[in-house]
């Protein structure tokens, strides 16, 4: 079993009907804690028309590595599901260890592979409906587990499964994460996605809050903190003009993104 992140691949906005073909394409199976993937009347054509196989995890407020443990338990029925069934489908999976895997949902042309040897019984239809009632959650960034087609075995090994998704949660933790940076003697709060800075803001060196830019044109600028905290100096720092303090906040995030690299 091999992993690929959703943002590896694809761009974070990208419309979910534009990215669940592609996945298709490259023979991999979908895990999302998106339940819109299924509910969404242009996701669900999506899924139907590409014949997709879609896992979703039941909440999207745990954190990765519960799901990550989740996924590594339940690797055996998942594989299982992906090698017996034809998409489109989807399946949900739970945390909990009793009922971890759901009855697969058939979508369009998905149903059991035609198989001699094992016949997989279809799930009765109160319980593909039943499980179709799940409370709708905010969307989760994507991501997407590849299962090869051409793996004749369908025990995967245990360690190869181990070390990808560490690998893929320390990977997640080193590209999107907030630390504070110091520049001139104001610290910063910078924000990384992607391991990219998208975000460079002074805060206050007393209280931690956001600084706010004062600033009238003609006349002196300042970074103010707002949170009336006694022990804040103020203004936490000065300038003479506006645009000396746009150079100084620039100046400042390119030089912090130029050292936590
Ligand atoms: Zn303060």
């Amino acid at each position: 079993m091999k992993i690929e992140v959703h943002y590896n691949h694809f761009d974070p906005e990208a419309p979910d009907d534009e990215w669940i073909p592609k996945c298709v394409a490259n023979g991999w199976v979908i895990l999302t804690g998106d339940k819109a993937i299924e509910t969404d009347p242009i996701n669900a054509k999506a899924v139907e028309e590409s014949a997709a196989k879609v896992f979703i995890t039941a909440d999207t407020n745990s954190k990765a590595e519960e799901w990550a443990a989740a996924i590594i338990v339940g690797r055996r029925k998942l594989a299982r599901v992906v090698e017996y069934n034809n998409g489109a489908f989807c399946v949900d999976v739970d945390k909990h260890a009793t009922n971890h895997v759901s009855p697969e949902r058939y979508k369009g042309g998905g149903g059991p592979k035609p198989k001699e040897e094992s016949p997989i019984p279809q799930p009765p239809e109160e319980i593909s409906s039943a499980a179709i009632a799940e409370p709708e959650s905010p969307p989760d960034p994507q991501q997407v587990i590849q299962f090869p087609k051409d793996q004749p075995s369908i025990e995967p090994d245990d360690d190869d499964i181990v070390s990808d998704i560490e690998a893929c949660v320390e990977r997640e933790g080193r590209m999107n994460k907030t630390t504070t940076a110091e520049f001139d003697g104001i610290p910063f709060r910078v924000r990384f996605e992607a391991e990219r800075q998208v975000a460079c803001d002074p805060i206050c060196p007393n209280c931690g809050y956001d600084l706010e830019q004062s600033a009238i044109a003609g006349q002196d600028a300042m970074l103010l903190c707002p949170s009336n905290n006694k022990g804040c100096t103020i203004p936490v720092k000065s300038f003479r003009t506006a645009e000396e303090m746009g150079q100084f906040l620039t100046r400042a995030s390119e030089e912090i993104e130029k050292h936590s690299q």
